[in-house]
C-alpha cells in the first residue's frame, strides 16, 4: 500500500507513524508513505497557504493553488491513487466503506485546517470526502491517521493483529464479545468457567451471547443487519425482559 499525506503539520503524522505498530509494517516494506508539506507548494513569496473566505464569515480557508499543486504532484507519484479529503461533511467512516477502499492500493489524503479548503480543489481533484464522525476537530491530521490506521488493519497488513472476529465483523456485524486474560480471578471477579473449559462449542455459544448482549446494549440498530437464529432471538428477548422489565417481544 502506498500513501501520501498532505498537511501543514507533517510532524503530527510522522510522529504517529514512527511510533505505532504500523511502524513495523512500514519497516517490512508493506506500506510506503510520504508526508508532504502543502506549504512547500505555495507560490506565494511568504509561503502563505490560506486566505479569507469570500462572502464573509469568520476564519480562513486553504487557498487553491498550493493544495492543487500538491495533489497533482502526489498523483504523479501515485497515478492510481484515490484522493481523499478528510472532512466533517463527508461520508461517515465505517467498516463497509473501509472494505471498499481496501481494494485500492494507492491513496492521497488531504488534511484540512482552518475552515476547510476551497471547493474548487474538491471539484477538481478529490474523489471522496470522508468524515470520522459527527463532530468537528481543529484539523484533518487525526482523521487522516484514523482512516489510515483502520485501512491498514482492514487490508490485513498487520500480521500480528487479530483482525477477524472483531467488532462489526463478528458473526455478520455484531460487536465483540467480552474478553479475559489471566488471572482467572481479579478483585473478586471470576472468569466464566466455560472460557477455561476447553469446550470449543460451549465457548463459541458463550461468545455469541456475549456479543449479542454487547450489541443490544450499545448499538441495537446493528442487530437489524445480523442474521439471528431462534436461539439468538430467545436470548435477546430474555435479555430485554431482564434489562427493561419487558414482557418480551
Ligand atoms: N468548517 C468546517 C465544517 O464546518 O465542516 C470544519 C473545518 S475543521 C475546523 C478543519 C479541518 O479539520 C477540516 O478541513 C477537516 O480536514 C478536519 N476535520 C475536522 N473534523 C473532522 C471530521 N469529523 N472528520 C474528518 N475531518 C475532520
Amino acid at each position: 500500500m502506498k500513501i501520501v499525506f498532505l498537511t501543514i503539520f507533517p510532524e503530527i503524522i510522522e510522529s504517529y507513524l514512527s511510533s505505532s505498530i504500523i511502524g513495523k509494517a512500514i519497516k517490512k516494506g508493506l506500506i510506503e508513505y510520504k508526508v508532504l508539506n502543502i506549504r512547500d507548494f505555495s507560490k506565494d513569496k511568504h509561503k502563505k497557504v490560506d486566505d479569507y473566505i469570500l462572502g464573509g464569515g469568520k476564519g480562513m480557508l486553504f487557498t487553491p493553488q498550493p493544495l492543487y499543486d500538491a495533489v497533482m504532484y502526489s498523483k504523479s507519484l501515485l497515478p492510481n491513487s484515490k484522493v481523499i479529503y478528510m472532512s466533517p461533511r463527508g461520508k461517515v467512516l465505517n467498516n463497509e466503506l473501509l472494505k471498499n477502499f481496501s481494494r485500492n492500493d494507492e491513496f492521497v489524503i488531504i488534511c484540512g485546517r482552518y475552515e476547510g479548503i476551497d471547493q474548487r480543489v474538491i471539484d477538481l481533484v478529490v474523489d471522496e470526502e470522508i468524515s470520522i464522525g459527527d463532530f468537528v476537530l481543529t484539523g484533518g491530521e487525526l482523521p487522516a491517521l484514523v482512516f489510515f490506521d483502520s485501512l491498514v488493519r482492514m487490508k490485513g497488513l498487520l500480521h500480528d493483529e487479530a483482525v477477524e472476529n472483531e467488532s462489526f465483523s463478528y458473526l455478520g456485524g455484531l460487536l465483540e464479545y467480552d474478553q479475559y486474560t489471566r488471572p482467572r480471578e481479579f478483585m473478586g471477579l471470576k472468569v466464566s468457567e466455560v472460557l477455561v473449559s476447553g469446550n470449543h462449542k460451549e465457548i463459541e455459544k458463550w461468545r455469541r451471547m456475549s456479543a449479542l448482549k454487547n450489541t443490544y446494549i450499545s448499538r441495537p440498530e446493528l442487530l437489524l443487519k445480523v442474521k439471528l437464529s431462534k436461539d439468538d432471538i430467545m436470548f435477546l428477548s430474555k435479555l430485554a425482559r431482564e434489562l427493561h422489565g419487558l414482557k418480551g417481544f
